[in-house]
């Protein structure tokens, strides 16, 4: 017999399955608002045309090769990564106070700056995540050696942010644990801090409990159009001195999903410190995955180290936030001229990839049987999935869900 006949049917990814019961649905007006991925009005995936362009470069510069990478990848991608967030101003970078490293996407940076607390945080070996959270959080942080609890931030009754129950829970967490924020567009509930709330986490992080803030950075530019607007709480966080992990990915704001591209950048206090830091970084990498692949980071050095290209990505990228809000106003105003019950104004005042709906559990699954539409069970949609044609047809079944 097998050596592997105990092993059991693992149950679906809770939001790649969407797309699995999506792909097997033979109905023709079937609509995915599962995906965390941008489509176009034509309900497409969109390849930018920068990124395009880019590419073609690439491929026809003969004195480019594929040898090895360093471990910590790109050097230039490295720098242009870490101004992109922190700023090309930012004082941490000119102190030479920030160690970046090139690694997997979003996920593999959460991974490898998990693993390096893991191994290396002096305070406590716990992290918080936002209740509800991006689920594999929960999966990354552990397997990193951390141990992962969550803190109040989405109020269901107000379908906005639980600040006050945020910031008790904080203030009952351990001194020195590690808190995960995400940096803007909060996955999956569409809620952020305003300024003003952010400055308050701040000062607790700061001043009452001795938090290492790790922000997830998955949605620069895709949450206001700006790349800047969407790095502001990362930049205040760093501009006050103390120690910051941001992971960033360019899967959304440069639609370079399969590429996997992002970064991990660590800001400490001193210089002498983040050579130290990175030596054991490349530590944490190498019996990983080795060294990062090049294709995707290259695009992605070319563009941010071209003036034109950088205007063009900028472009490029505002259309597609501003895509994203139009489908907001549309869907809002769909359910009003219907007079669905309920009240909808937080379509409009959530931000980012993700309206969090409000939809029950059985009103998701009604939706899906009856109506073709799938989204993840905790009601949460896509709405860089929605176009004029499906607007309509979503808020019909929404509707009916509801009514
Ligand atoms: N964090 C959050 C909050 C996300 O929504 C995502 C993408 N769904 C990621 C991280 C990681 O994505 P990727 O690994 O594709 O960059």
């Amino acid at each position: 017999g097998s050596c592997f006949a105990h092993v059991q049917q693992a149950p679906e990814d809770p939001i790649l399955g969407i797309t699995v019961a999506f792909n097997k649905d033979p109905s023709p007006v079937k609509v995915n608002l599962g995906v965390g991925a941008y489509r176009t009005e034509d309900g497409k995936p969109l390849l930018l045309n920068v990124v395009r362009q880019a590419e073609l470069h690439l491929v026809s510069d003969e004195s480019r090769n594929k040898e090895y990478l360093g471990i910590t990848g790109i050097v230039h991608f490295n720098k242009l990564s870490a101004q992109l967030i922190l700023g090309s101003d930012s004082p941490a970078i000119a102190e030479n106070r920030v160690v970046t490293a090139q690694c997997l996407s979003g996920t593999g940076s959460l991974r490898v700056g998990g693993e390096f607390l893991g191994r290396h945080y002096s305070g406590q070996k716990i992290i918080y995540v936002p209740s509800p959270t991006w689920g594999n959080h929960l999966k990354i942080f552990p397997l990193a050696g951390l141990e992962a609890r969550t803190y109040r931030y989405y109020d269901p009754r107000t379908k906005g942010l639980d600040y006050e129950g945020m910031l008790e829970d904080l203030r009952a967490a351990p001194n020195g644990s590690i808190l995960l924020l995400h940096a803007c567009a909060h996955n999956p509930t569409g809620v952020d801090p305003s300024q003003e709330q952010w400055e308050g986490i701040r000062r607790v992080v700061r001043e009452e409990k001795q938090f290492l803030p790790f922000f997830d950075c998955a949605y620069q530019g895709f949450a206001s159009g700006s790349l800047d607007n969407d790095a502001w709480a990362v930049r205040r966080f760093v501009g006050d001195g103390g120690e910051v992990f941001v992971a960033q990915s360019y899967a959304k704001n440069m639609g370079l999903y399969a590429e996997r591209v992002g970064a991990l950048s660590i800001i400490v206090k001193e210089p002498a410190v983040a050579t130290r830091v990175e030596s054991q970084l490349k530590l944490v990498i190498r019996p990983m995955y080795s060294t990062p692949p090049t294709h995707g980071a290259s695009i992605v050095t070319l563009i941010l180290s071209s003036k034109k290209w950088f205007e063009e990505w900028k472009e490029e990228l505002k259309a597609m936030a501003d895509r994203i809000r139009s489908m907001r106003h549309e869907l809002f105003n769909a359910l009003k001229e219907r007079q669905t019950p309920g009240n909808w104004e937080h379509i409009l005042n959530q931000i980012g990839m993700f309206t969090f709906t409000g939809l029950s559990k059985e009103q998701v699954e009604y939706m899906r049987r009856e109506d073709h539409i799938y989204m993840t069970l905790d009601g949460r949609i896509s709405m860089a999935g929605l176009n004029s044609r499906t607007v309509p047809q979503v808020a019909d079944a929404i509707h009916r869900a509801v009514v």
